[in-house]
């Protein structure tokens, strides 16, 4: 254990661990062939995590949340991360702001219920002509009478299938704020609210439905947050989906090097373990030098956001640890689906697996381009000494 972890966040480590060794990795394989009851599986990890604080984990424990701190969260979202189709995904975690911005209405109706997972929801901002520039989306919000008519057509809506309402971005088509970016809670038995339809993706574990909304009527008590342009909000999401994908893909990377090094050890070929030839030593050399710099990168800036550090310079750092740790999973995988050789490409294989699943964290939540986009925009802004001295 080379990282100074403080002694409560270990702990919290072993037990996430235990729960995904014991019970998360050993369902993959009946997720793998059956996705929609791999999905339902998750009912246990729910039970699991309401023992044991990790339910709405984001969110402070007076309003019954788990109240953990970034590098908690990181380091649950790691052993997470660990166990293929979705098994490890022991938790819950809504948006923070939520309760920092909730109306006493919105608390009851929307934000509580999640806390308490009696309701679930899908952050809709992506659009068919709007992903990496997310200004560039044409939902509207258009006033009328005491509310808004909402029109717009959102994709990849992670969390739309099971859950009950969304938080839909838009731009307000009137009125003061014209132009700017606004966040609405908005139930899915609203009427003008459809699913258009459920594609299907590389990944089995989750869903990410098309949504119409169409002439969706909402009171202005479902307006999140009328003050600000909303884009405040999404861009703090970013910023915490960015650094919980890079501690899933450090999980995901440290079981692949788990999985390829006890192979290596005892697949014979010409007379010896592989893991005696150094092109097998060396991608394994490869994949945890790799972990290593990503699971540094994710913990110390989880503990520069519990410290409070400058928000534009965590703005970079957590799309540095996202870029470097999703694009080093992928290699890892990579090599791991190589050291596995013609197992590594059966399904039933963990490589296999993940070389499937950590592809998208190279997309969602912005691609590796769009990071790399910040950082060089922190880089010319800040100077490097100030985003990694
Ligand atoms: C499984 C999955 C789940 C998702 N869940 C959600 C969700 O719950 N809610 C939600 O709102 N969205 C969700 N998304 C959407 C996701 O965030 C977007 O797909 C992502 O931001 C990329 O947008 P895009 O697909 O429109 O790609 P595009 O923006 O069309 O980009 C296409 C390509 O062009 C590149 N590119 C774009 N601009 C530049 C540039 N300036 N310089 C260089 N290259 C550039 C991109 O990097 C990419 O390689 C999900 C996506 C997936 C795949």
């Amino acid at each position: 254990m080379s990282y100074p972890l403080p002694d409560t966040v270990r702990a919290l480590q072993a037990k996430v661990r235990k729960f995904v060794d014991e019970v998360a990795i050993p369902r993959e394989l009946e997720a793998e062939a059956n996705p929609e009851a791999g999905r339902e599986f998750r009912a246990e990890a729910k039970a699991f995590a309401t023992a044991n604080g990790l339910m709405a984990m984001t969110l402070p424990k007076e309003l019954g949340g788990g109240g953990l701190s970034f590098l908690e969260q990181a380091v649950v979202n790691e052993q997470g991360g660990r166990a293929t189709n979705g098994q490890g995904w022991c938790y819950t975690s809504p948006p923070r702001f939520l309760v920092e911005v909730a109306s006493p209405h919105q608390m009851k109706t929307w934000v509580k219920p999640l806390i308490d997972n009696t309701r679930g929801y899908a952050y809709a901002i992506t659009e068919e002509g709007a992903g990496s520039d997310v200004d560039a989306i044409e939902a509207t919000a258009t006033t009328k009478g005491n509310g808004y008519v909402l029109n717009g057509l959102k994709w990849h809506a992670t969390g739309g299938a099971s859950g009950d309402f969304f938080i839909f971005q838009a731009k307000f088509a009137d009125g003061p704020h014209q132009g700017e970016h606004a966040l609405f809670f908005v139930d899915k038995a609203t009427d003008g609210v459809t699913l258009v339809r459920t594609p299907d993706y590389m990944h089995t574990h989750s869903v990410h439905p098309i949504f119409d909304f169409k002439d969706v009527f909402v009171p202005a008590e479902n307006l999140i947050d009328p003050e600000i342009d909303a884009m405040k909000w999404t861009h703090e999401w970013f910023r915490y989906e960015r650094l919980m994908i890079a501690a899933r893909c450090c999980g995901a990377a440290a079981r692949l090097i788990d999985e390829a090094t006890a192979f290596a050890k005892q697949r014979i070929v010409y007379g010896k373990p592989i893991a005696e030839y150094q092109a097998i030593q060396f991608m394994l050399a490869d994949s945890m030098t790799e972990l290593w710099a990503s699971r540094l990168m994710t913990y110390q800036t989880a503990e520069a956001m519990d410290r409070g550090a400058d928000v534009k310079v965590v703005h970079a750092q957590c799309s540095m640890a996202k870029l470097y740790a999703s694009e080093m999973a992928g290699r890892v995988a990579d090599r791991a689906v190589q050291i596995f050789g013609g197992r590594g490409y059966m399904s039933e294989n963990v490589a296999n697996r993940f070389y499937r699943e950590v592809r998208v964290d190279r997309i969602w939540e912005g691609t590796s381009e769009i990071q790399r986009i910040i950082i060089a925009q922190g880089l010319f802004k800040r100077g490097q000494e100030v985003l990694a001295g």
